[in-house]
């Protein structure tokens, strides 16, 4: 695969992309020539086993197929084995399927991402005898993943910076319970804050000089190739029970899912379109409704993971299309779902099917069923909505929503008992700086 900048350079070199996270002209890494690799997806010879044991054999196989020479230090197969013990699994419903990715440490999809660039960077490290400090904000989800994945490295330390009294309170525990080489800061702003914060330190390098950064958000494709393969995967298993192509339905805040859903149909997975699912957060819909791209600020919603208002894998998804507007339209379809409607598709799926879905997964769902209704799509297509995290994440909504109370899983019930470290810091970079250089500096 090429890893093109804005500016025309590019490399093959993953290990430096990764390492880097963002462009050296500060912008998106463009991934193109990706192989074809509809050949480990279909026909007799592919074999799938269950569990994450049948998952690892087949991601190893698309990895050493599409990036031959790329582990780094380590094969594959040792990687994902280290990265992987949980797998996507297809939920079936009345008429329609939900590719749970909630299974894994922190219960949302972004484990997939986060535990491979983990043992990724983790692995390039020690072969470079070198350490590193991750720097990220977080709006709630990236930061747990991100957190539990590099949890214990002795290599690499973790920065993460997040709102005060904006995330919930589980997803504070997960934060910053962790310790250790995981660092939280508690931000007196808002995201966007904690986002600009960070941004400058990239931008700056005198602010962080001698401190080896690299950002773990969800730009880095570190993070978009895994995410690729349990697109790959769900699609051979679908096909090996006879649903060829099918609709991806994928709940979206900052575009990185659904860019990587786009990276697989280019890997020659079958699809027969992927729909955007948004919150009131609509600028991409908008988008696909108008060809008009017109980022703006956030709005709070019950969906907030997705909360975004300036998508910033928005170029790298349309770039995928040679930036074609009627290609991308075609292939795409954008609903924004409201608060009101989420909360209704999540108390009828409690009623009808007895599942509870986050309300995530639940503006996709909605979106989901609004495309079928509106037979927008092949009447024999198979529809698979991303589970993008688990129901228990979000409690308080889910329950006022169903009146049901999702059962949590251990690993998150266990956050709560456990005490929380986090360090406080006003809204500025200089601060930030400061903090940095103090811990990390030489
Ligand atoms: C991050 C997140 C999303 C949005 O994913 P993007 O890749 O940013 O579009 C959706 N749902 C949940 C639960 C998330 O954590």
């Amino acid at each position: 695969m090429i890893y093109r900048c804005e500016n025309g350079e590019s490399t093959d070199r993953l290990a430096e992309v990764i390492r880097r996270g963002s462009a050296p002209d500060g912008g998106l890494y463009y991934i193109s020539d990706i192989p074809d690799v509809s050949d480990l997806l279909y026909g007799d010879s592919v074999v799938l086993q269950s569990g994450h044991g049948g998952y690892n054999d087949f991601v190893v196989k698309i990895l050493e197929r599409m990036l031959p020479d790329e582990a780094p230090g380590i094969s594959w197969g040792e990687l994902i084995d280290s990265a992987y013990d949980f797998a996507p699994s297809l939920h079936a419903l009345e008429s329609e399927y939900v590719l749970e990715l909630f299974h894994g440490p922190s219960c949302a999809f972004k484990d997939f991402g986060a535990r491979f660039l983990a043992r990724y960077l983790e692995a390039d490290c020690r072969r470079r005898d070198e350490k590193l400090v991750i720097l990220t904000a977080t709006s709630g989800d990236t930061g747990s993943a991100v957190g539990q994945a590099f949890a214990g490295s002795d290599a690499i330390d973790v920065v993460i910076l997040f709102p005060r009294g904006r995330i919930s309170h589980l997803q504070e525990k997960q934060l910053t319970t962790i310790g250790g080489n995981v660092h939280a800061i508690e931000v007196d702003g808002s995201f966007d804050d904690c986002q600009r914060m960070v941004k400058r330190i990239f931008a700056d390098q005198s602010l962080s000089s001698g401190i080896s950064l690299s950002s773990a958000n969800s730009i880095n494709l570190g993070r978009l190739i895994p995410q690729m393969l349990y697109y790959l995967y769900a699609a051979a298993r679908l096909s090996a029970d006879g649903c060829d192509a099918p609709v991806f339905c994928v709940p979206s805040g900052n575009f990185g899912n659904l860019t990587a859903g786009v990276m697989g149909y280019m890997a020659g997975m079958r699809v027969s379109g992927f729909i955007a699912a948004t919150n009131r957060n609509d600028v991409v819909p908008e988008y696909l409704q108008s060809g008009h791209f017109q980022p703006r600020p956030s709005v709070e919603t019950i969906s907030n993971a997705m909360d975004v208002g300036s998508p910033s894998n928005f170029p790298r998804l349309t770039r995928l299309y040679s930036d074609d507007y009627a290609r991308v339209r075609s292939h795409i379809a954008g609903y924004a779902v409201s608060d009101e409607h989420t909360r209704e598709t999540m108390r009828t799926y409690a009623e009808r099917h007895g599942y509870l879905a986050c309300p995530h997964t639940a503006v996709g769902l909605a979106a989901s069923a609004h495309h079928r209704n509106a037979n927008l799509a092949p009447s024999e297509a198979t529809f698979v909505t991303l589970g993008t995290a688990h129901p228990a994440k979000f409690p308080d909504i889910v329950e006022q929503a169903t009146q049901e109370t999702p059962e949590a899983p251990e690993r998150l019930s266990r956050v709560l008992r456990l005490p929380s470290q986090a360090d406080t810091m006003d809204a500025d970079v200089g601060a930030l700086a400061t903090w940095l250089r103090e811990r990390f500096g030489r």
